[in-house]
């Protein structure tokens, strides 16, 4: 998996119901890839499955996506590596022909060249996401385990900022990523980068391998995430760390900011989404989950409608509504707008509903 991209907002400008329409679609085209990252949701392997969906049901399954209705969600192209559909770009022109907004993370191999680039500008693709995981080559290469992987990424980030293609970033924060995090701050600062999001690991696929942040350097991390949110020349965000809401809450009230300033701020942009709300994600095989990193198939989109089972299903039913969350989670004041790592939380207790195992606030009231 070559890490998640994320849109703040709908492309619309339009309040969006999260229980009725995700902002993001991820969809992994297929489980091939030629890395072996240390920390892939998919076990990513290097032959396609032999049950990926063909380019038709492909299509078809782009087809559902208009039925969540406008504003329409965004396409995330992952995988393994995208870029290893022979069909990339066919299947990019139907999703625009149908008028859904496509981005892309393809993997840094000797594949993604400036040509590839260009070519997915010219099919209309509006952002591409990349992972950085180390300052060094030595650092970064050791996580992503094959040489290499660090000078293509760099040189994919200058062929994306002379191509004027919006580009999100993505780092792992885990116990080996943590002390590097400020140098790679530093090594992206100069780049038009549009967005730089901090993936706290989860341990799942070849995750297990790295080790998660303790809940107390991950609120440490958080509050460095958000002294530099307010300088940074980009968007600094997290994934699978919704409690950073949290921190970022308090510290604008500490700071004295009202209501509404705190509303405006682009801090709070993504706040109230998480796993199966605001997100869904579609295997490679079709399978419909609430997230990437939570693996629990609420249908598949070869035989159930995704805008049905994404509003109607019971596992994205409760995971729509965070009264049902257990333990702190479920009594907690943020709940609403955090409502913590539903992924981490059945991946730590297998109970998707369980109280986020990384978040150290305890909640006021019970
Ligand atoms: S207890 Fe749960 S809902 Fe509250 S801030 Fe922590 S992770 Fe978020």
């Amino acid at each position: 998996m070559t890490g998640s991209l994320h849109h703040g907002s709908s492309s619309h400008g339009k309040p969006r119901d999260y229980s009725r329409t995700p902002l993001n679609v991820y969809w992994e085209m297929t489980q091939a890839c030629a890395l072996a990252c240390r920390h892939c949701r998919a076990t990513a392997v290097p032959e396609p499955h032999p049950m990926e969906l063909t380019f038709n049901q492909g299509v078809a399954f782009l087809n559902q996506i208009l039925e969540f209705g406008d504003p329409l969600p965004q396409l995330i192209l992952t995988g393994g590596d995208p870029l290893q559909r022979k069909d990339l770009y066919e299947l990019i022109d139907e999703a625009r022909k149908l008028g859904i907004g496509v981005s892309i993370t393809p993997a840094a191999t000797p594949a993604f060249t400036r040509e590839v680039l260009v070519r997915l500008k010219e099919h209309s693709v509006e952002g591409l996401g990349l992972s950085l995981d180390g300052s060094t080559a030595q650092r970064h290469d050791s996580i992503r385990g094959v040489p290499g992987t660090f000078d293509r990424t760099m040189q994919a980030i200058r062929w994306a900022q002379e191509l004027e293609m919006p580009l999100q970033v993505n780092t792992l924060a885990s116990a080996e990523t943590a002390d590097d995090v400020p140098a790679i701050y530093e090594l992206l600062k100069p780049f038009a980068v549009s967005r730089w999001s901090l993936f706290f690991l989860i341990s799942v696929g070849r995750g297990k391998v790295l080790q998660p942040l303790s809940p107390e350097d991950g609120e440490k991390l958080m509050s460095w995430v958000y002294e530099t949110s307010s300088q940074a020349p980009f968007t600094v965000a997290t994934t699978e760390a919704p409690s950073y809401r949290r921190v970022a809450l308090e510290r604008m009230r500490g700071e004295g900011l009202t209501g509404e300033q705190i509303k405006r701020s682009p801090a709070t942009r993504g706040f109230g989404i998480r796993d199966g709300h605001g997100i869904v994600f579609v295997s490679n095989t079709g399978d419909i989950c609430p997230a990437g990193f939570l693996p629990l198939i609420a249908g598949n989109v070869l035989k159930d409608r995704l805008a049905d089972v994404y509003r109607n299903a019971p596992v994205f039913q409760s995971l729509h509504d965070p009264t049902q969350f257990e333990g702190r989670c479920g009594y907690c004041e943020y709940h609403a707008l955090c409502g913590g790592s539903r992924a981490r939380a059945f991946e730590a207790t297998g109970n998707p509903l369980a109280s986020d195992p990384f978040c150290a606030y305890e909640p006021h009231h019970q």
